[in-house]
């Protein structure tokens, strides 16, 4: 059965993204079956997984209102791994929930029906705490929180544990944060060490040892549509996404072969 990971953060730009799309694409890699869903109306993750967002016949938006189901929606990308994307029809669903039955469970059911076919489903999450990004908290086991390692990161980060224990105590009593992972992480600059350091007193080990580091293949890999592992394998950015992938799996008692 497999583990859902949501990756949130409600500041833009810090790498949500680009997590979401090259875990996905190096959990493939070693061999796992992975669906990514896009939970973002501006349909990042699923242009940079390689998909025309306006070419999209059923989309996340679908799903949540309950006129398609996931195996209607998905598709297998380069990747090797499979997309639900997203596009601006998604900006209307948050209206179109409110007077929805369950509104906050409608991703959880939907995921639940294919829980069986994958061992990893993640979720890309828009930079909001509102009701998609709620709907991806529900239906998570876990959170996994990308982060640059910038002043005002550890107030960010506070408000969005505060979510995350309402949404514990209210819709979802398994959700953990398992991951803490520094973005676009540069050694060389004092404030991101100093940052990093305060991290890890408050959040111990949820800070990941694998850091990924600004990379200009990263970065530019999603206007290929691909992810960086297809892009340039043999890139920095490309072998820390590995590494973080490598890192997930060994502590959740995966092996990796
Ligand atoms: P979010 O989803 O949180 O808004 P994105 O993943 O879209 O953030 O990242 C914001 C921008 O930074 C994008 O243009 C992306 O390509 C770029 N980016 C993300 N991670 C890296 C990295 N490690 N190195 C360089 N550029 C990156
Ligand atoms: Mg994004």
């Amino acid at each position: 059965m497999a583990r859902v990971y949501v990756i949130a953060n409600q500041k833009g730009g810090v790498g949500k993204t680009s997590i979401a799309v090259n875990l996905s694409a190096s959990l493939a890699h070693y061999g796992r079956r992975v669906l990514l869903v896009d939970l973002d109306p501006q349909g990042n993750a699923t242009t940079g997984a390689g998909v025309d967002k306006s070419e999209i016949e059923r989309s996340v938006y679908d799903v949540l209102l309950g006129e398609c189901d996931v195996g209607a929606s998905r598709r297998r990308v380069e990747g090797g791994f499979d997309v639900v994307g997203s596009n601006r029809d998604l900006a209307g669903a948050e209206v179109e929930l409110i007077g929805m039955d369950k509104r906050e469970y409608r991703l959880r059911t939907a995921i639940d029906a294919v829980r069986a076919d994958y061992d990893f489903v993640v979720i890309d999450c828009p930079p909001a705490l509102n009701m998609l990004t709620v709907n991806g908290f529900t239906a998570a086991d876990a959170v996994i929180i990308p982060m640059q390692c910038e002043y005002y990161a550890l107030e960010g980060l506070s408000d969005l544990v505060g979510t995350l224990r309402k949404v514990k105590q209210n819709l979802n009593p398994a959700i953990e944060i398992e991951a803490l992972v520094r973005t676009m992480y540069d050694p060389r600059s004092t404030l991101t060490v100093q940052v990093s350091d305060e991290l890890k007193r408050h959040y111990g080990d949820k800070v990941f040892d694998t850091v990924i580091p600004r990379n200009i293949r990263i970065a530019e890999a999603p206007s290929f549509g691909k992810p960086v592992l297809l892009h340039d394998p043999a890139s920095k950015g490309a072998q820390s996404h590995l590494a973080f992938a490598r890192e997930l799996l060994e502590r959740s008692g995966h092996a990796v072969a």
